[in-house]
């Protein structure tokens, strides 16, 4: 049975957990800066400038946050998965066929259930 070690497993494990904390934290950072920038307004942010910030804001930031729930909001799913697979011991290994995913796959993408024929025959069927 064609299983990754878990000292394989953990450098993978580390990217999918920071992975995962960045699309779950990205809404509330970008609010935040959004909000101190133009809060602040001082000596320390002049690179943003506040009347920008302040005019307008609100649709702005909806923009954003949608942008970003459509874009990362799948990706995430998909992370949120693969750290299923790491705590089953099953991860790195192809949904559909078992076989290993190659490690340059997984350091691309480290959150992906496919190998590359598999991901390439399934994009077939669904497209
Ligand atoms: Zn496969």
């Amino acid at each position: 049975m064609a299983k990754l070690k878990k000292a394989e497993i953990k450098p993978y494990k580390e990217m999918l957990i920071h992975l995962r904390a960045r699309l779950r934290g990205d809404v509330s950072t970008l609010a935040n800066s959004a909000l101190s920038s133009s809060g602040g307004g001082g000596s320390g942010s002049s690179a943003v400038p506040s009347h920008m910030a302040d005019m307008g804001s609100d649709t702005f930031e909806q923009d954003n946050t949608i942008l970003l729930m459509n874009s990362e909001g799948e990706t995430l799913t998909m992370v949120e998965s693969a750290l299923e697979r790491v705590e089953e011991g099953s991860y790195g290994i192809c949904l559909e066929c078992q076989s290993k995913i190659p490690k340059t796959r997984l350091k691309a993408l480290p959150y992906t259930p496919h190998c590359v024929k598999c991901a390439s025959e399934l994009e077939e069927n669904n497209y």
